[in-house]
């Protein structure tokens, strides 16, 4: 993990600097002179040698610096769109149209990256509130410029004279970039007439009101009921202490998920299961039922003046489906895909029902199913998941983690002194290439809880990679946020499996963006479509079931000489597997419910699409619910939940690179082949052209459908 690669190696003896190893003092105070760490400016030398531009980010120290450098950014912005759009139409060139039109993403990403980086995790809450007042103006300065005809005519003049031949070819990348940024044009209605443009701005912005007013209500909704603890039966003694009322009566909370699924999970009593879940499908039913029948004919009216077939069409059109089609004929026959696993699955759930309450005649309902999967689960395959976190102190695991992407991408991390921590327990590291030393990104891991922070786990850029001039390019840096579970007084931070999965799928989106060799801001690192990017995060989740991969690092850290029992995963794996039919049944009827409310179609009423999906693909809604009113999903990833079960087929069948390898998931020849197909490619070329080339053949859903334990048709 610290080990030095050689040319590295050779430019420390001749700097005779071994301070590689000091930490650094943050000098506070001025962010605009921070010295470069030790360890980092002979990095930075070593780059240079590669014709790469490896730089930390200057982070602000005050609200008043974050305004001053927005200000700044967006000064050179457009500074640099208005001399684009000023030129004579005669003189585009794809240099000085297409080309400044990522520039300038670039340029604004990188500022917009730090602001989020800085609202999600800055130490300071007065720094966070100013990250997120500058935020909205970056935004509101995004929605004023994307709409700017002259930038659109200064791009458009190009358009036409390189159709008309008067421009040289482009090829490959470029032309990708060329099509894409005129395509956004399009689906902007820059091209509209007055009458148009006029119209569907009017409709953007009901749309963005409707959609305002859908989320939230959903946050703001609160509905809370109360159970007697002989009500609650089977649920676990933790839950109910914090939630146990003065009158001793039990407090469940409808709208926060926990609650929701300690109750729904373990409540033997189906009638309070019953109540729970009538409830809870009728959270702000009144309010947003409306609300999302009237976004359905917006978003419709919408693409129709687009000229798409369907607001979904409009949608999936950037996104490797391409058309809602594609889109819906994967999803139906993945369901027949899965039609005697998921039947085998409910049978044998009722027939525990039938059991546990002695009616032979007893049937499988909606709020059933979370009750018995997690009945099969205890009786058939005895797992304590709690127990396995002895073996995963969160430090093994991380060094574990960086020796097995070591080995098989052909990579070399460095610990570095971190120069400037913008909140406590910030620490920087560096990605290089093993064989030729060349420095590749550097990255910051941010991994436990703190006040005020982001609370899930994600990857975020902090300066995406790009081609700056013909010889120099900018690598990448970027953050991992975490929550893992931190230490205490009587022990190390000890994961659960779970958590290690989510630290290897992490990871790979931090590898997607610092491994990347995209020129243009707009394909590089994970920059690619949102119905891929889950992909290869979700392929290295595989390395977590992989015995000779967890045996490298998963050892009780009382007792290092005792390594975690392979019997065990084994049975937790059959146990995932034994509902994946349930799970994934219930994932299609959502995306399903999701596309054919987004396809063409006169007053839809979306409460009728979503309970008919449901019956049809997964089980009976309780009568009169309207679940969809309070799915968040609907706004921002409307016409997109499909990308999901889309992802984790591409993810089994990029899996199959390595369990057919000699070494299976420890392979260096399928490892540098994932890194050179698809991290270092991202959005540069189509990404299914990545995956053909990854895998030496055309995808096929056979090794999804493998993985669950069906044969394939
Ligand atoms: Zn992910």
């Amino acid at each position: 993990m610290t080990k030095l690669p050689s040319a590295f190696l050779l430019l420390v003896l001749l700097f005779g600097c071994t301070a590689l190893e000091q930490s650094l003092v943050p000098e506070g105070g001025k962010s605009a002179s921070v010295p470069p760490a030790a360890g980092l400016q002979e990095l930075q030398a070593l780059a240079e040698s590669f014709g790469n531009e490896l730089t930390l980010p200057v982070f602000e120290n005050s609200p008043e610096e974050l305004t001053a450098s927005l200000d700044r950014t967006l000064k050179e912005a457009d500074r640099r769109l208005n001399k684009m759009a000023w030129q004579e139409p005669a003189s585009a060139t794809f240099e000085n149209t297409i080309l400044v039109m990522d520039d300038v993403v670039h340029l604004v990403q990188t500022m917009s990256n730090r602001l989020y980086l800085t609202l999600e995790s800055h130490g300071r809450a007065e720094m966070r509130e100013a990250a997120g007042r500058e935020l909205q103006r970056l935004q509101a300065w995004e929605v004023k410029t994307r709409y700017r005809e002259d930038i659109f005519m200064a791009c458009r003049a190009f358009d036409e004279l390189y159709v008309r031949a008067r421009r040289p070819q482009l090829r490959g990348e470029n032309l990708k970039l060329y099509r894409e940024t005129m395509r956004d044009f399009k689906r902007d209605g820059l091209h509209l007439n007055a009458g148009d443009r006029d119209r569907l701005e009017a409709l953007q912005n009901e749309l963005n009101q409707l959609a305002q007013s859908f989320d939230e209500n959903i946050t703001d909704a609160v509905t809370v009921t109360y159970y007697s603890e002989e009500e609650l039966e089977g649920v676990p003694d933790s839950f109910l202490r914090g939630a146990r009322q003065e009158d001793g009566k039990i407090q469940v909370r409808a709208t926060v998920v926990t609650d929701y699924l300690a109750v729904m999970e373990n409540a033997v009593n189906e009638d309070v299961r019953r109540r729970l879940k009538e409830l809870r499908y009728r959270i702000v039913q009144a309010e947003n039922g409306p609300i999302l029948d009237r976004m359905l004919a917006v978003r419709d009216e919408i693409a129709e003046i687009l000229g798409y077939g369907s607001w979904a069409d409009y949608r999936i059109e950037p996104k490797m489906a391409g058309t809602a089609a594609n889109a819906v004929s994967f999803l139906e026959r993945f369901v027949d895909d899965l039609d005697p696993k998921f039947d085998q699955e409910v049978e044998a759930m009722r027939q525990l029902k039938a059991e546990e309450t002695g009616n032979p005649e007893a049937e499988l309902a909606i709020w059933d199913f979370r009750y018995y999967m997690n009945q099969l689960r205890k009786q058939q395959y005895q797992v304590d998941t709690e127990a396995l976190r002895v073996y995963f102190q969160y430090e093994r695991v991380l060094a574990g983690l960086f020796d097995v992407y070591e080995q098989i991408f052909g990579l070399e991390f460095l610990d570095l002194p971190n120069p400037q921590e913008w909140a406590p327990g910030v620490s920087l590291h560096a990605c290089l290439d093993a064989e030729s030393g060349e420095p590749l990104g550097l990255f910051y891991l941010d991994m436990f809880p703190r006040e005020g922070k982001y609370n899930h786990f994600a990857q975020f850029d902090v300066i995406g990679g790009k081609k700056l001039d013909r010889n120099r390019y900018q690598r990448p840096v970027a953050a991992l946020l975490c929550n893992f579970t931190p230490a205490n007084e009587e022990q190390p931070s000890l994961l659960s499996h779970s958590e290690v999965e989510t630290l290897f799928h992490e990871f790979g989106h931090l590898l997607h963006t610092v491994l990347t060799r995209s020129s243009y801001a707009r394909f590089s690192g994970a920059n690619v479509p949102r119905d891929f990017v889950e992909a290869p995060s979700q392929t290295l989740e595989n390395w977590c079931w992989d015995e000779e991969v967890l045996h490298r690092f998963a050892v009780d850290y009382r007792n290092p000489s005792k390594r975690i029992d392979g019997e065990v995963l084994e049975r937790m794996r059959q146990a995932d597997l034994a509902t994946k039919g349930t799970y994934y049944r219930r994932q299609l009827a959502l995306a399903l419910s999701d596309l054919r409310m987004h396809l063409r179609g006169r007053n839809k009423n979306a409460m009728t699409i979503a309970n008919q999906t449901f019956e049809e693909v997964f089980m009976a809604v309780p009568e009169d619910s309207h679940f969809s009113a309070y799915w968040g999903h609907l706004t921002g990833y409307d016409a997109g939940y499909y990308g999901y079960a889309w992802a984790d087929a591409i993810a089994a069948d990029l899996a199959t690179l390595f369990e057919r390898a000699p070494k299976g998931y420890l392979d260096p020849e399928a490892g540098r082949r994932l890194r050179r197909e698809i991290y270092e490619q991202g959005d540069s070329r189509d990404v299914s052209t990545s995956i053909r080339r990854c895998l030496g053949r055309d995808p096929s859903h056979e090794a999804f459908v493998k993985s669950l334990g069906i044969q394939p048709r």
